[in-house]
């Protein structure tokens, strides 16, 4: 179904513009101001400061800056790519197109609104004692509720509801009216805006905004996922090299394992907000699934933790049969189950039976290289047991329940 928003509103910091205008201009106050202003906009993302006092704050440090300065400033900023043909589509089906700023001057709005062709360019207003800056902010968009109140005076105008409006945003001033907005898109989005927003854009590019209007996100290509679930599984392989090289350096490989739960841990706390670290932030994009984009995926630290435990907790030749098994016998029962599961677990209807029989299979042949038989069996039938059960994440249930029967048997 096309949808047609007659009233679309486009955040500028984080959005048209890549990255932050008030930043950019605190590079004109010295390290310590600019570090300053640095703070009180984290302070303000955690929810910590209210935009008023923000903007106050900040435009205080800027006192005595000449408008030349805000002017060199904007023309360093760098615009999203496709922005000015997002504008063009939503305004040729029908859509007024308003780029609104809590933070940046009105003068510098309109001036982005002229050049992408939108309707309209709201800003907050400055204070000028001369050719430069006085400190003293005002209008609408400087309290908290500002663009709520500025839209639906748009709203009235037009006579039109919520429903007819799209907010397209980044960062937390907005959730509030992208709650109220009949359509929201969040873009390079921080995690509560990632939460709610009924679409969401990741990457420097705006072109593809219109195309989520008419199919939404894209139907997921059977070929891509398929790809998606193989470089899961290929994290899994790699676990399998662990334990040969914890062989030879025990303590750097437990070391090196902690190290990445943590490099991992935040490089999704970044990515969730809308930032990204480089490789890491690109290895994960890989291999998440869509609804992954909107939440922290555990499965890595998981699978690093179960290496870890069963490396410290178990003598080394379960630790290995262990990590093999994770490492194999899941990704067995994945590919085999995709392929041909047709007959359901009853108590587990995620999974299936052949996707069963292969992880035991393979479970069986990685513990029957240490173990006896009989051995090898037992720890087969438990590891397929409880990698069959409805529980999340078994990255850590599978490697520390086999190991303890493994070294329950062997001992
Ligand atoms: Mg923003």
């Amino acid at each position: 179904m096309k949808r047609h928003p007659k009233l679309i509103i486009f955040d500028l910091d984080g959005v048209i513009f890549r990255g932050q205008y008030l930043l950019r201009l605190s590079r004109r106050v010295g390290l310590f101001g600019h570090l300053r202003n640095l703070c009180r906009c984290l302070l303000y993302e955690m929810g910590v400061l209210p935009i008023d006092v923000l903007l106050r704050e900040v435009y205080t440090s800027f006192e005595g800056m000449r408008l030349a300065e805000l002017r060199k400033a904007y023309d360093e900023m760098t615009l999203a790519g496709g922005a000015d043909q997002a504008v063009r589509e939503l305004k040729a089906r029908g859509g007024e197109v308003a780029i609104m700023s809590s933070g940046v001057p009105d003068f510098i709005v309109r001036d982005v609104a002229d050049r992408l062709g939108a309707d309209m360019g709201y800003g907050i207003e400055v204070g000028v004692a001369g050719e430069a800056l006085s400190g003293e902010i005002g209008g609408r968009l400087t309290v908290a509720d500002g663009k709520r109140i500025v839209i639906e005076k748009l709203m009235r105008d037009g006579g039109i509801g919520w429903e007819d409006v799209m907010v397209v945003a980044d960062d937390i001033n907005n959730l509030g009216v992208m709650m109220k907005a009949g359509i929201s898109v969040g873009v390079n989005a921080c995690r509560p805006v990632r939460e709610i927003a009924t679409y969401l854009v990741d990457g420097a590019d705006l072109t593809g905004i219109c195309g989520l209007l008419d199919v939404g996100d894209k139907p997921v290509d059977v070929w891509e996922s398929w790809l998606q679930d193989a470089r899961r599984k290929l994290v899994h392989v790699f676990a399998a090299g662990v334990p040969y090289v914890a062989a030879l350096a025990f303590v750097p490989v437990i070391a090196a394992l902690c190290v990445m739960i943590v490099v991992y841990s935040v490089s999704e706390w970044v990515r969730l907000n809308g930032y990204k670290v480089p490789l890491v932030s690109d290895v994960t994009a890989l291999c998440i699934r869509r609804q992954e984009r909107r939440r922290f995926v555990l499965a890595p630290v998981t699978l690093a933790l179960g290496v870890t435990a069963s490396l410290v907790l178990f003598p080394y030749e379960v630790a290995t049969a262990t990590i093999l098994i994770v490492a194999f016998s899941d990704s067995a029962a994945a590919l085999v189950g995709r392929a041909w599961g047709t007959m359901r677990i009853p108590y587990n209807t995620s999974k299936s039976v052949q996707g069963s029989v292969a992880a035991f299979v393979v479970a069986y042949a990685c513990a029957a290289f240490y173990f006896p038989v009989h051995v090898a069996a037992v720890a087969a039938i438990v590891s397929t047991l409880i990698e069959s059960l409805p529980i999340v994440d078994d990255n850590v249930t599978v490697p520390i329940g086999t190991g303890l029967i493994l070294t329950g048997m062997a001992g």
